[in-house]
């Protein structure tokens, strides 16, 4: 049942609450509700990475290889606006971020390492994506304004997971609420 794996995940979640931040980004269950979007943000020297793993659907309004013209030019607009990610995560301009690496991966939209059948036999398909930031004086953040809502119909939910040197924070932003902030 998933509300079992939902729970074991939780539970393994608080068990690896000081583990570091690589053994815990593996261990965590994967979830696929639609309007949902998972945030997992590391602040870390100099660097704020944020992790992202959404439904297809959240950014595109379906979850298969776009085939018509209109779903080409959909899923297009959608990976252009991914791409423009200092847009999507405005960090909090005491940290003086700049955007760094991306990688986005979709395997319904061929985008980075391919999986073959991840979600395939359910009939559903992710986007996610790792976004980078350099800045020089990350420990300074103290939120991101996140534009997910607003550029993407689809979103309606952003369960987020910070993990400074102050600690680990959980937030869920729900629709209009878009600002991410956490510490003190
Ligand atoms: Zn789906």
């Amino acid at each position: 049942m998933n509300f079992q794996r939902a729970f074991s995940g939780l539970a393994l979640a608080s068990l690896l609450a000081a583990a570091p931040w690589a053994t815990m980004a593996q261990t965590q269950q994967r979830a696929h509700v639609h309007g949902q979007v998972k945030l997992d943000v590391a602040i870390d020297g100099p660097a704020i990475v944020i992790a992202m793993e959404s439904p297809l659907e959240n950014f595109v309004g379906f979850e298969h290889a776009p085939k018509t013209d209109a779903e080409k030019k959909t899923a297009e607009a959608a990976v252009a606006q991914l791409r423009a990610a200092d847009q999507l995560f405005k960090i909090d301009p005491a940290a003086n971020c700049k955007l760094g690496p991306i990688a986005l991966q979709s395997t319904a939209l061929g985008l980075g390492k391919t999986e073959a059948g991840t979600g395939a036999a359910e009939g559903h398909a992710d986007l996610d994506g790792t976004f980078a930031f350099n800045c020089t004086n990350a420990a300074a953040a103290k939120f991101i304004d996140i534009g997910l809502f607003t550029a993407f119909k689809g979103m309606r939910q952003i369960d987020a997971q910070i993990v400074s040197r102050e600690g680990q924070f959980k937030r869920t932003l729900k629709r209009p609420n878009s600002r991410l902030a956490w510490g003190k």
